[in-house]
């Protein structure tokens, strides 16, 4: 399939212009840099696009840095998940890199610092240095503790390093202006005091370095030419840069960051904190459930990595955050499913059918396409005998001319089986219907070539035969929030908007053919949309999620815009 060329974004244009300014195509090199605290979400697979995208355009190599510098949130669990959503979404790092690596690094540059007489030990109270901030109009006060010498805080820094002190007792501060109009640039922390055990680096450490002060120079060491972040990271560039000029050598590479606008995804949140939350709360069951907008859940939910590397592709950054609708995320998954899931046979919610004059002995195996629009994808067998599912709401006693199911009196032609005429219903005491009677016509079998095969009706159902049907357990659902934009509100905790019906088990019963499907399989069960076997599945049980309907709610939201 030939594409249109693409134009390019606002970042692949300040690459452009650096190249043009005569910046060597060989030095580009990027990063994507998560930090272990929690499972990847649909907003990172854009900065995953975004980077390892750049790497493929201009074949320059792209790092995984993991920011681990808070023993605190983070794991090995995450970095091993965060590892896996990225090969999943098939690309490659070129190194995997940690900035607790450059620990030592970093301490060696921080102890230049103070010897340079451009860091500080302050041995106040967080609320004292707080209260020293000042506002953005009102300039702040120094610390009492800002001229000490270079050997006492060498000596302190030491000391720090060293496990002597508690927690909160003492932190290293950069020496930049209390009255700068960017609060940033405030005398900085750029360590502080964690007698924590780190899942790298154990207990070598008992003080870590900051975001601002770690993230630069880790590009640094890494050097990495375009370091791209999320928009709240534009105040920090004047501090990334100035800690960058503090350690810059001039025969290397000096990363510019640039930042593009957070990707919002409508009806869930995208933070790692929150989403931990509705893990920990028990909303969901763990971070890979298909509700979630984990990479991990919407695996397990039967998205493809074409599916999200297409919806962020059409996204592209931009440099203002707004709210994606999940409709569109839900285009790009069915499109690809569309093309490449086999069509198969599935009653979710099943009403007898007994086809009287089929003999009762009797069954026969009929041949089905796999993917009527591709030859390629082959054929398979499904049972037809006496006694038949089909959807409840796909018959009605009477209905008008518009109703194209089975109605009493009325024909359907069953998928590649034989055209059916519904003659009488039973009910029980509620009045509810319990079994259709209905008649066939023997020479009406799909693909025979007799004129009764070729003989058009309005309606075509999906139905399974009763007694070689699989049972299996089918996990629906709907949207995890109630409300679009569920952590926008301001009075309100976006928990309090969780959906309490975003889950509907139910059971399926499912053409044989599916008996033998494995974990991950995607299909399409026909008319009723896409479904794919869900890790909890068994030999003795099969368990399927709904991935997405058939009906496109995208398109309609755009016809109304
Ligand atoms: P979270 O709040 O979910 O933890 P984060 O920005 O703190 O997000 P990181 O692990 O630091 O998460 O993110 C790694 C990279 O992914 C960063 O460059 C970050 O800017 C980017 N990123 C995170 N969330 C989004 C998003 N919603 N849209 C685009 N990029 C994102
Ligand atoms: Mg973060």
């Amino acid at each position: 399939m030939s594409e249109a060329p693409k134009s390019l974004n606002f970042i692949e244009h300040i690459i452009e212009e650096d190249l043009e300014k005569g910046f060597p195509k060989a030095k580009l090199r990027f990063r994507f840099p998560p930090e272990p605290n929690g499972y990847l979400h649909i907003g990172h697979a854009s900065s995953i696009c975004l980077n390892f995208g750049l790497g493929l355009r201009y074949d320059s190599p792209v790092n995984l840095r993991f920011d681990d510098t808070n023993p605190v949130k983070e794991e090995q669990e995450f970095v091993d998940a965060i590892k896996q959503d990225v090969e999943w979404l098939g690309y490659k790092w070129n190194t995997e890199r940690y900035a607790s690596d450059y620990f030592q690094e970093l301490y060696d540059w921080a102890e230049m610092l103070i010897q340079n007489g451009r860091a500080y030990v302050d041995s106040q109270s967080s609320e004292e240095m707080a209260n020293q901030k000042g506002t953005p109009t009102e300039p702040g006060t120094n610390s009492p503790f800002r001229e000490r010498s270079v050997e006492e805080n060498l000596e302190l820094f030491r000391a720090m390093k060293n496990g002597d002190f508690k927690e909160g007792t003492h932190v290293l501060r950069a020496k930049i202006d209390m009255s700068s109009s960017n609060m940033l640039m405030r005398d900085p922390i750029m360590y502080r005091i964690l007698h924590k055990a780190h899942h790298r680096t154990n207990t070598d450490w008992c003080i870590y370095p900051m975001y601002d002060w770690t993230h630069g120079e880790s590009d640094y060491i890494e050097q990495v030419s375009h370091s791209l972040c999320t928009l709240e990271f534009l105040p920090h560039r004047e501090l990334y840069n100035w800690f960058l000029d503090q350690v810059y050598d001039n025969e290397k590479v000096k990363p510019k960051q640039r930042e593009f606008a957070r990707r919002n995804l409508s009806h869930t949140v995208v933070s790692k904190r929150k989403l931990l939350r509705l893990v920990e709360d028990g909303v969901v069951n763990g971070w890979d459930d298909p509700r979630m907008p984990t990479i991990s859940g919407l695996r397990r939910r039967g998205y493809t990595p074409d599916s999200i590397k297409s919806f962020a592709d059409t996204i592209g950054i931009a440099k203002r955050e707004n709210l994606i609708d999940v409709s569109l995320l839900e285009f790009h998954v069915r499109e690809h499913l569309n093309r490449i899931a086999p069509r198969v046979m599935g009653v979710l919610d099943p009403i007898k059918v007994v086809i009287t004059n089929y003999p009762e002995a009797s069954e026969e195996w009929l041949n089905a396409e796999n993917n009527p629009s591709d030859e390629s994808a082959g054929s398979r067998e499904v049972p037809f005998s006496r006694e038949i599912y089909i959807e409840r709401n796909d018959f009605k006693e009477e209905a008008n001319r518009k109703f194209f199911r089975l109605k009493l009196g009325g024909e359907v032609r069953l998928k590649n089986a034989y055209i059916i005429k519904a003659e009488s219903c039973t009910k029980d005491d509620n009045g509810n219907i319990t079994e259709i009677q209905c008649t066939y016509d023997p020479k009406s079998k799909s693909g025979s070539g007799t004129e009764e095969s070729l003989r058009k009706v309005k309606g075509t159902l999906h139905w399974v035969s009763v007694k070689h049907a699989v049972e299996a357990e089918i996990r629906v659902y709907d949207r995890l929030f109630l409300d679009e934009s569920p952590d926008t509100h301001k009075d309100k905790d976006f928990m309090e908007f969780v959906n309490p019906d975003s889950l509907n088990v139910i059971k399926g019963f499912l053409e044989p053919s599916l008996k033998s499907s494995k974990v991950g399989d995607i299909v399409q069960f026909q008319r009723l949309g896409y479904f794919c076997v869900d890790p909890d599945s068994s030999d003795e049980k099969l368990v399927f999620n709904k991935t997405v309907g058939l009906r496109d709610t995208w398109s309609k939201i755009q016809q109304k815009n």
